[in-house]
């Protein structure tokens, strides 16, 4: 009975929106439907002058905007080797290559080294360009190494969250760099050096789950997604309508989740601020750049 048997389709994943700034001279706000210059965009840190809609920005830009004249990456050239050779629709390899060339980057995040307000700072920048910033074994050193180098170094650590969660394709050992990270980060803490988490969109899965939500100061820019599972899921689970504005930034900060939403335009002058109020009664930081 051909005829009874159902096709099976792989479940479409829903639409995205665009991650990043689209290439042109206009662009529509999703925020405000109005169009708005390119370059003014770019001008204003991909935030829209007129209804400051945030747009994502890219790792690069985020280290850019936030580092003082001149910073070292460190580790770019580590790449994962893919343990499980893992393939879904498409092999995890050419998922890798697909990443590299949207990005130019060879995993997930960006880590520099350099001055915040004249501060030493040690920034991890995730990239959700890279198969949705997703966290595995690559992007788990990274942030570790960043970490024991800010001890080493004396400097405050900052990690700018945008990540889908842990990437499946690595499975257990992507989860378990929840809790390397962690463990690096409580030994920051027992070193007396302030940690910042940004929280930009979208934050989710392991990632809130560990390094996101541990920061001394939790910051979140306005109206980015924050949560664990996605609403859909949860909807089905617990099979109650959500309410408005659920998993977004200023409905976390009033149930006490975070500390602050701030406006990208005002994001570095308030970690200056944090920074220098966390260092008096610390002990002195290193001089050199
Ligand atoms: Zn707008």
């Amino acid at each position: 009975m051909a005829w009874f048997k159902k096709t099976r389709k792989p479940i479409a994943a829903g639409v995205e929106k665009p991650s990043r700034v689209p290439e042109g001279l206009w662009v529509k706000c999703p925020g405000c439907a109005q169009a708005i210059y390119n370059k003014d965009l770019g001008t204003n840190l991909n935030v829209c002058p007129k209804c400051a809609h945030h747009f994502r920005i890219n790792a690069a830009d985020r280290l850019r905007m936030l580092f003082d004249e001149g910073w070292t990456e460190h580790d770019p050239d580590l790449v994962s080797t893919d343990p499980l050779q893992f393939t879904d629709l498409k092999s995890y390899k050419s998922r890798l290559a697909a990443g590299r060339e949207a990005t130019g980057v060879k995993d997930a995040v960006v880590v520099g080294s350099g001055r915040l307000e004249g501060l030493p700072v040690m920034i991890a920048a995730q990239e959700y360009g890279f198969i949705g910033g997703s966290m595995g074994v690559v992007v788990g050193e990274k942030i570790t190494r960043a970490i024991e180098r800010a001890i080493a170094e004396r400097r405050s650590m900052i990690i700018v969250c945008a990540s889908g969660g842990a990437r499946m394709m690595e499975g257990a050992l992507s989860l378990m760099q929840m809790a390397k990270i962690s463990a690096a980060l409580a030994r920051l803490d027992r070193a007396r050096l302030p940690y910042i988490s940004i929280l930009t969109d979208p934050t989710t899965g392991g990632v809130t789950a560990s390094f996101a939500m541990l920061g001394d100061l939790n910051i979140a820019e306005p109206k980015a997604l924050i949560g664990f599972a996605g609403p859909r899921v949860i909807e089905q689970t617990i099979r109650q309508k959500l309410p408005d504005g659920f998993q977004r930034s200023e409905f976390l900060l009033e149930r006490g989740m975070l500390d602050l939403v701030i406006d990208r335009r005002e994001m570095k002058a308030t970690l200056g601020h944090a920074l220098k109020f966390m260092a008096d009664g610390a002990p002195p930081l290193s001089p050199g750049p």
